[in-house]
């Protein structure tokens, strides 16, 4: 690991855990973080959700674990040529999308409608909840007790109302920085720069895997159209080697998309004069593309919104993902005893279920679907 810049987040001087613990012998507190990501259960179920198609659709298309390797793996290497702390990206690139349901931004939406009376369902409150309360694993706390800087990675969005229940139970918390408009530190922002890069790059490759997109399509594609160009003219043999191609540019784009962010972001760090982890929280965004790139990469988001994730057969998989959640909610509602008895137990019983819902993985889902319902959506 190179150096640490004096505005990287410094795991000798963490804000700390909720409960008191002795320092690990060998471990920083950034790496034993990500370490209990890893050992979590809610991580073990990423294999097996959704990130756009579905996990019996085929077996090379990313799940939310595979994503969320490939966002640790881009994090990282910004981290390091930015002297950010590689740990703390890691920790939160691994758990960022532990609190996703199964079925992608489908069941989230159809779990968020449900409980649209009961305070809604955030997929990104719901990792903070799985770190801070699901995970049941250590005999003196609930969850798996990480820093106030991977908790606050993990939090990346959050409604103000959320956020004041949130800074009831912890004032001056990790939720309030969405009262106060201030960020989060260079290391979360990193993630979320990093999860949207690596989106933008897999889902071309899903959706072309798929046959979703043809080749004639993403040939239009913004961005990453000039990468096809220009691969085909250093080797004019890969228009008969498709998959090739499309690695090839698909490889230039990400390497391209990275060190942009590494110089727009030292220029800005630089020009904010930033010296200091809690200052560059108080600094304004700094982790960017350029502004070039930034146009560019909203305008590929665009492209695949319209043409892959508004695709009519991924909507018709929406469609029978929304109907599934839905109809577990209601059928554990009406009974709540189906439910596995530690959830069963709770007093409140609405979040119980969506809690239980949320940690399902796809087939899981579909399987209890099946056996409370009798009806088979795939
Ligand atoms: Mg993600």
């Amino acid at each position: 690991m190179t150096t640490l810049a004096r505005y990287a987040c410094d795991p000798a001087h963490s804000r700390g855990r909720r409960h008191s613990e002795p320092s690990a012998p060998t471990r920083n507190h950034f790496q034993r973080d990500r370490d209990r990501i890893v050992h979590s259960t809610a991580f073990r179920r990423l294999v097996y959700k959704t990130q756009v198609f579905l996990n019996h659709e085929g077996d090379l298309f990313r799940t939310r674990l595979t994503h969320s390797l490939e966002v640790a793996q881009l994090g990282r290497s910004m981290a390091r040529s930015l002297g950010l702390h590689e740990d703390l990206v890691e920790a939160i690139a691994l758990a960022h999308d532990l609190g996703h349901t199964p079925f992608g931004h489908a069941g989230q939406d159809a779990l968020n409608h449900c409980l649209r009376d009961h305070g809604g369902f955030e997929h990104n409150l719901q990792s903070l909840r799985v770190v801070d309360r699901l995970e049941l694993r250590y005999p003196e706390f609930d969850g798996l007790n990480l820093c106030f800087e991977t908790r606050e990675g993990i939090l990346k969005h959050c409604s103000r109302t959320n956020a004041e229940h949130l800074c009831q139970q912890e004032p001056g918390g990790v939720a309030q920085r969405f009262l106060d408009g201030t960020q989060p530190s260079l290391e979360a922002q990193l993630c979320n720069l990093a999860d949207s890069i690596a989106y933008n790059a897999h889902d071309i490759d899903d959706g072309v895997r798929s046959g979703l997109l043809t080749l004639e399509q993403v040939a239009e594609a913004p961005l990453f159209s000039t990468y096809l160009r220009k691969v085909l003219q250093d080797h004019p043999g890969l228009r008969q080697q498709q998959r090739r191609w499309l690695y090839e540019a698909t490889r230039r784009m990400l390497s391209d998309q990275v060190y942009d962010v590494m110089s727009a972001t030292s220029a800005a760090i630089e020009q904010a004069q930033v010296t200091h982890a809690d200052q560059a929280r108080q600094a304004g965004p700094l982790v960017r593309f350029s502004d070039d790139m930034h146009r560019q990469s909203v305008q590929l988001k665009r492209f695949l919104f319209q043409h892959l994730y508004r695709h009519p057969q991924v909507s018709d998989m929406t469609d029978a993902a929304r109907q599934v959640v839905d109809d577990l909610f209601q059928a554990y509602r009406a009974d709540p005893a189906q439910m596995r008895s530690e959830f069963t137990r709770r007093s409140d019983t609405l979040r119980a279920i969506s809690d239980y819902i949320a940690g399902m993985t796809d087939r899981f889902a579909q399987r209890e679907h099946e056996r409370l319902t009798g009806q088979r959506l795939w």
